[in-house]
């Protein structure tokens, strides 16, 4: 399996990083996990194969985790030519909120070349979607927009999480462990905001999750300037592993 980091950033281009955008290619699927508004343009830079993404997976609808895709959408319809079926998932909302966001941005009635479902999914409990089990947890970020979600994802053989935005809250540990990847956000270095993680909480709890690898976002200026005293190990914008 392989995960490009199409975009590692936050909502305010700290460090000119892209918004969050991971790109995840397993054995028989190959999936977004969140799309913010600059994630178009990030993947192109990464050179990612549009055309082949089957799910959009979203865990809260910021627009530097959502607002990419109307973008995408217009893209899939106007330039890839898109005919694969398209899914996108996410939290309750899902599809009043892709409502608001076309007709706030590209509005019009529009006939789709493609298949796109919207699939809100029950938080808590296992979600088959495609290939994938999803296992959504709500987390404390900002409920104004809808339920904020971390992600358990398990495709086959390796399983990944994704925090989403929040601050600390114990459910991380149920979401994050054991998995083989854990990529959590990292918003600060020593001093928690509201409605985010700092790494001086994160070092108190990391090990009880016990993820095989964990890799830290969506870093603020105050982190970005600090790497050089983070143990763990950091995303960049274009970064890939495999898994
Ligand atoms: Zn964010
Ligand atoms: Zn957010």
């Amino acid at each position: 399996m392989r995960i490009t980091f199409v975009g590692s950033g936050d909502a305010f281009g700290s460090g000119g990083r892209f918004n969050t955008c991971f790109h995840v290619a397993a054995e028989r699927t190959s999936f977004l996990i969140d799309c913010g508004a600059s994630s178009l343009i990030a993947m192109k830079w990464c050179g990612i194969d549009r055309a082949a993404i089957d799910l959009i997976l979203l865990t809260h609808f910021h627009a530097d985790h959502f607002g990419g895709v109307p973008f995408l959408v217009l893209d899939a319809q106007f330039v890839a030519k898109r005919t694969r079926p398209l899914t996108i998932a996410g939290p309750p909302g899902l599809a009043a909120w892709y409502e608001r966001a076309l007709a706030a941005t590209f509005p019009g009635a529009r006939a789709l070349p493609f298949p796109l479902a919207l699939r809100e999914l029950t938080i808590g409990a296992p979600n088959r979607v495609g290939e994938l089990d999803i296992t959504p947890f709500h987390v404390r970020h900002d409920d104004r927009a809808g339920p904020c979600l971390a992600h358990r994802i398990e495709p086959v053989g390796r399983t990944i999480c994704y925090s989403g935005d929040t601050e600390w809250v114990d459910t991380l540990i149920e979401a994050a462990r054991g998995t083989d990847l854990f990529i959590c956000e990292c918003y600060m270095y020593e001093k928690p905001v509201r409605a985010h993680l700092a790494l001086s909480i994160l070092r108190q709890h990391l090990p009880a999750i016990g993820a095989k690898r964990v890799i830290l976002t969506h870093m603020s200026e105050d982190m970005l300037g600090r790497l050089g005293e983070v143990e763990y190990e950091t995303a960049d914008d274009g970064k890939v592993i495999e898994l």
